[in-house]
């Protein structure tokens, strides 16, 4: 199918992008549209104007301090996955980021474009959520930050408003002695996830669980943290029993209704085994340097 018919305006500058939504009532943002795209050739949106904001200098920046990557809203997501100080910083990007779609897709997509579409099952913002990361938007009254667990209401939906753009998402450098995994399982690669997970944790010299940080796509309406999981491992050792349990408790997170890829009783499944997989992989890296 074509898509309805649209203005095309692109911007050069973050206010006059702030000015065009600010303009028109019916307005998309144009990032690499790997998302949009296909949702007005389907006619699941019908914006009159498609504001383009791949020519703006400072969306393509990516910053890192000492506690935080930043990273522009027209960064790439292939840029992010190849760059080898972030992945030094936080690797869970890159290892989720081979996950995503395929590579011709992420040449084009940006992370930011993927958080802002907010596809219930997307990897991404799974991330963004264990993470504890942020996006930063810009709108008539000037910049906020929305953490990320205020981010995400519902599939496709976000705490974004019409006349705001994001212009950043940032996420945390994780500690040395952090441990790290991604895991999902998808139909065929390159599809969205029927469930995944993402898991930060820390053990402390004694072998005990500090933190744990448990973030799931696919199984709800939106991104969500699997909190009983996360109790269940902090404060212990993690043997395969504390595993186990925290496998059993994620299962009551899955909300999402049978649908053509998997029943309730399936999701909750593969949930229960991503995550016993992939805290063992994630404590077994606690401590080692980020490869
Ligand atoms: C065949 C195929 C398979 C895919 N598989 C996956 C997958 O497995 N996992 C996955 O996560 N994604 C998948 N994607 C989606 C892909 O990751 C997209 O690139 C990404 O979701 C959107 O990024 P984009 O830059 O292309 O955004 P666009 O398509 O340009 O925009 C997406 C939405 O976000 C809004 N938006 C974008 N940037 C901003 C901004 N800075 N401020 C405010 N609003 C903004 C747009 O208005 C639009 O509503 C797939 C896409 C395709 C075509």
């Amino acid at each position: 199918m074509k898509p309805p018919q649209f203005e095309y305006q692109r911007v050069l500058t973050i206010e006059d992008a702030i000015e065009a939504l600010a303009t028109n009532e019916s307005t998309a943002i144009l990032a690499g549209g790997q998302s949009l795209i296909p949702t007005l050739n389907f006619r699941l949106g019908m914006p009159d104007n498609l504001i383009d904001i791949s020519r703006i200098p400072s969306l393509s920046q990516i910053e890192l301090t000492e506690t935080e990557i930043t990273i522009g809203a027209m960064v790439r997501q292939r840029q992010v996955e190849l760059h080898d100080d972030i992945k030094q910083a936080n690797p869970i990007l890159r290892e989720t980021l081979a996950h995503v779609a395929h590579l011709v897709i992420r040449n084009r997509g940006t992370l930011v474009g993927s958080l802002a579409h907010a596809d219930a099952a997307a990897e991404l913002p799974a991330v963004l959520l264990a993470c504890g990361g942020r996006v930063v938007v810009v709108g008539p009254n000037g910049e906020r930050s929305i953490a990320a667990d205020d981010f995400f209401r519902f599939h496709l939906t976000t705490d974004l408003k019409p006349n705001e753009l994001i212009t950043a998402a940032s996420f945390p450098v994780l500690p040395p002695d952090a441990g790290w995994a991604f895991g999902e399982m998808a139909r065929r690669r390159g599809d969205y996830a029927i469930a995944g997970v993402c898991v930060i944790l820390r053990i402390d010299s004694s072998g005990n669980c500090t933190d744990a940080n448990l973030g799931a796509c696919g199984i709800a309406s939106r991104p969500v943290r699997l909190l009983e999981a996360e109790r269940i491992l902090i404060g212990n050792r993690l043997e395969v029993d504390v595993i186990d349990a925290a496998g059993e408790a994620a299962r009551e997170a899955v909300q999402a209704p049978d649908d053509n890829q998997a029943s309730l009783a399936y999701r909750q499944q593969v949930l229960a085994t991503l995550v016993r997989r992939n805290v063992a992989r994630a404590a077994a890296r606690a401590g080692a340097p980020h490869e």
